[in-house]
């Protein structure tokens, strides 16, 4: 590890070491998608509520079918209908059938559903062409979820299924954590807004689109959006309304050139510095602090390097956040071909996946300057290659931590 320098894991325990979970609220059904769960849900009731039928014909009980064939049908007395959302209290006694619809309830005295498809009805009587098994076609109360059972425990992310099983179990306003509040600044006098016109030495303020998307593909409420130029003053200024949020997320000037102000305005605001500097490219500038329970993270300007270092330290602190487990999907790949480095600090690399027979496969996806922004699109994954390493070879294995679905296009 280069000397100063904290490794990429310790930097990241750092963080999650400082994170308490938010506290939860409750949550209408129809705004939950994307939100984490605060407390365990538990059945109430029975899911399927009733025991019902999962086919349109005819309750019947099994025993009275017996031996019916389809040259020689048994013939039962109709004596009613169960239709979906409306039960008969009509009871089936022997020889006597109820039509029933699929999903309907099963009357009392049945045993078995006989489908349509094998019956002929007419004058108030039914042929069953076949014989039924006790069981047949009926869907038993409880058979998905029985009471008192644990369905969904906190922490799980909401899901479309996750809604469904919600709802299911009568759940409409579910416990989820609030989403954090997060507030991005970007700094420098160089950059741009994307609309305005190109002046000499300008820069396009890309960060400002990236970072807050990020966050919000997280599911943090991006509160604030803020600008400072390199002066003092201007710095610490909007620092301070940053830090109105759960995270402050400050993108650019944590560096140690003359005109980087952000130490020094978040020192003089009392953030306290858990650390400053990671052994990992991209991100060496990488900043971390706190004040009160305010996160605040000082990430490098570059566009590259502001993505992976969100990924890698603000990510897992909004998920710690929310109540969900802090760590990325991670695996192994083998590269595809040789990766020049020097032992120093670890790299991230944007890598695009590929499923072979033999498992993953992980390309670099071009030129890996801090400053090419380009080599995000496409990247399905970071591989993560230990500082102590040095160059790699096609067919070695590497760790991947992976981006989708919420880098890329992905929901
Ligand atoms: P800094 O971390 O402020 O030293 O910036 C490092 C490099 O990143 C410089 O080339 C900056 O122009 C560039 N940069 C800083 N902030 C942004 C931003 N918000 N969007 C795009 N490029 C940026
Ligand atoms: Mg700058």
């Amino acid at each position: 590890m280069t000397v100063g320098l904290i490794e990429m894991e310790q930097a990241r325990r750092a963080v999650l070491e400082n994170i308490v979970a938010l506290e939860g609220e409750p949550v209408e059904l129809d705004q939950a998608l994307g939100r984490t769960l605060a407390a365990d849900v538990r059945s109430l009731h029975p899911v399927p509520a009733f025991t019902g039928s999962a086919m349109d014909g005819y309750a019947i009980r099994a025993e009275d079918v017996r031996g019916a064939l389809h040259e020689t049908p048994v013939t039962l007395k109709l004596v009613g209908e169960s239709r979906a959302g409306h039960p008969t209290t009509t009871a089936v006694g022997p020889g006597e059938t109820i039509a029933i619809s699929t999903g309907a309830m099963l009357p009392p005295g049945a045993d078995a559903v006989v489908r349509v498809e094998d019956t002929a009805a007419a004058d108030g009587r039914v042929a069953v062409r076949v014989e039924a098994q006790a069981g047949q076609d009926v869907r038993y109360a409880g058979e998905d979820i029985p009471p008192g059972r644990t369905v969904l425990a906190h922490g799980a992310r909401v899901g479309p299924t996750e809604l469904g099983v919600l709802a299911s179990l009568g759940c409409p306003t579910p416990t989820c954590t609030r989403r954090p509040r997060v507030s991005v600044l970007t700094t420098g006098d160089e950059l741009l807004p994307a609309g305005e016109k190109l002046t000499p030495g300008a820069v396009r303020n890309s960060n400002a689109y990236t970072i807050p998307a990020l966050a919000q593909r997280l599911g943090a409420q991006v509160t604030q959006r803020l600008h400072a130029p390199d002066n003092p003053h201007a710095t610490e200024t909007a620092i301070a309304r940053a830090l109105e949020a759960d995270v402050a997320v400050i993108c650019g000037g944590v560096s140690v050139g003359a005109h980087d102000h952000v130490k020094g305005a978040l020192a003089t605001l009392g953030v306290d510095e858990r650390f400053s500097g990671v052994a990992l490219r991209p991100g060496k500038p990488t900043w971390f602090g706190t004040r009160h329970r305010t996160l605040v993270f000082g990430l490098p300007g570059n566009p590259v390097s502001a993505m992976v270092t969100f990924i890698l330290f603000v990510a897992p602190a909004l998920r710690a956040l929310s109540g969900a487990a802090a760590t990325s999907e991670r695996g192994t790949a083998t590269l595809v071909c040789d990766y020049e480095k020097r032992p120093g600090r670890a790299h991230a690399v944007r890598c695009a996946l590929t499923l072979c027979e033999d498992g993953w496969q992980a390309t670099p996806t071009g030129p890996q300057g801090s400053h090419i922004l380009t080599s995000m699109l496409g990247a399905d994954a970071l591989a993560i290659i230990p500082s102590a390493s040095g160059s790699l070879h096609a067919g070695d294995r590497v760790q991947v931590e992976l981006l989708t679905p919420w880098v890329g296009c992905g929901l």
